[in-house]
């Protein structure tokens, strides 16, 4: 793309979107439709897929144009994310967490490494993840025990990491650690690092997972591991946890869109299902009971649909969103839940079968109320938000 967005008017950056959107839906039904369930089943990385993704730029979606990505809104980025998983969710997640952490460089990084590094994000030939969660802690990040200790031009980091999405095929992380941890209040002593493999950095295990099969989520070691102290994110310590924070609002709105995408497609195939079903002379969706199901399923797919969109925008305004992205992500991903086992009985005993889709998408969705901040954290976050608009 040889145009700016900034030079852009907003129906020719609705044009690009749409080509965009178009072509990945292309992509979809050619290279990932037809192999994603056995991909799924045999927990294989896909490897080809992959190479299609970075041929069509998706590893740099919303990196900004000047670095080399598609500059997508994050609306726009939405919309494709809900694309790809109501096909094959575990590709939203080669994409997301690689995504959060350019989008943590683009916003907080220093101007060395954002020209550094986004370039090489945004063709996919550097990828990789976002890696806060620790054995002992997942919520409570500030209590993370990842240790980097400066020595001369180098940090030494100490520590260990688990459930980091493509901690196995990806070769850079934005890193949570801490650079002073008797700080207080916690989050001053802690700090960000883009950490790519090298000596003293091993994955020690992939985890085995119900569903989002395909991805690796694996365990990270860090003993003695050097880097270089340029590395530190935006090059100021005690910032880590603005990092993380900050990622975390793109990544919310992805979970999302990825739990529209589930519900999305438990709805259509219980849609076509439904219709093609018999019982006592006539389709399911005759049945009331069946008819109830239905209507409930797309009511929640499109309401979900627009808080996420509500929230996105508020995301390509450059506002803060924490509420509407909590929203987006609490409801979308419930709705994935409640459509997808909906689906499971509206498919009777089809519909514990591994040759249809929608076992699949009963076991993937649960994943969406857990990642990017549980939905528990969620209810807290709007809650706490809505006293503050709300003071008496
Ligand atoms: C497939 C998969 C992929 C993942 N990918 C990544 C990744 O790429 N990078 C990464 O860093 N992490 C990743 N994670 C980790 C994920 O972000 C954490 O599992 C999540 O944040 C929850 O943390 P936890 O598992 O430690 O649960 P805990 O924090 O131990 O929480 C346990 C339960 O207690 C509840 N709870 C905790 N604190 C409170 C509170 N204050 N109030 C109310 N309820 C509370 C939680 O909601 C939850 O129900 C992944 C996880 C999975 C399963």
């Amino acid at each position: 793309m040889s145009e700016t967005t900034t030079s852009m008017t907003d129906a020719e950056r609705d044009e690009q979107d749409r080509l965009i959107l178009d072509s990945v839906d292309r992509f979809l039904d050619r290279h990932v439709r037809p192999v994603a369930l056995k991909l799924e089943h045999d927990d294989t990385y896909p490897d080809e897929i992959v190479e299609r993704m970075k041929e069509l730029g998706l590893f740099g979606a919303t990196i900004p144009e000047e670095y080399g990505g598609l500059g997508l809104r994050p609306s726009t980025y939405a919309k494709m994310i809900e694309r790809i998983s109501s096909v094959w969710m575990s590709l939203s997640g080669i994409i997301n967490s690689h995504l959060i952490m350019a989008f943590i460089v683009t916003k907080t990084g220093t101007e060395e490494q954002k020209a550094a590094f986004l370039p090489r994000f945004a063709t996919g030939e550097l990828r990789g993840g976002l890696a806060l969660t620790e054995p002992d802690c997942g919520t409570d990040l500030q209590a993370i025990r990842t240790v980097a200790k400066r020595d001369g031009d180098d940090y030494v980091i100490n520590g260990s990491k688990t459930w980091i999405t493509n901690g196995i095929q990806g070769s850079c992380f934005a890193l949570l650690v801490k650079t002073d941890p008797t700080a207080q209040p916690r989050h001053k002593g802690m700090t960000m690092f883009l950490a790519e493999k090298g000596p003293g950095f091993k994955v020690s295990r992939k985890l085995e997972k119900l569903g989002y099969k395909g991805i690796d989520s694996a365990e990270l070691v860090f003993e003695d591991y050097r880097v270089p102290a340029d590395r530190l994110i935006g090059g100021v310590e005690g910032r880590g946890m603005a990092c993380a924070i900050s990622g975390l609002e793109l990544g919310r709105v992805n979970v999302a869109s990825r739990g529209v995408g589930v519900a999305q497609a438990a709805l259509d195939e219980s849609v076509k299902y439904s219709q093609q079903r018999k019982t006592f002379g006539k389709p399911i969706h005759e049945h009331q009971a069946v008819a109830m199901k239905l209507a409930d399923m797309a009511t929640r797919v499109s309401a979900a649909r627009l808080l996420v969109q509500q929230a996105a925008k508020a995301l390509d305004r450059g506002e803060r969103c924490d509420y509407e992205a909590g929203m987006a992500k609490l409801f979308a991903s419930e709705a994935a839940v409640e459509n997808s086992l909906d689906a499971m009985r509206i498919h009777g005993g089809y519909g514990y079968s591994k040759e249809f889709v929608v076992e699949r998408l009963y076991r993937d969705a649960p994943l969406l109320c857990i990642g990017e901040g549980t939905n528990e954290i969620q209810r807290i976050i709007i809650a706490k938000r809505l006293i503050e608009q709300n003071p008496v």
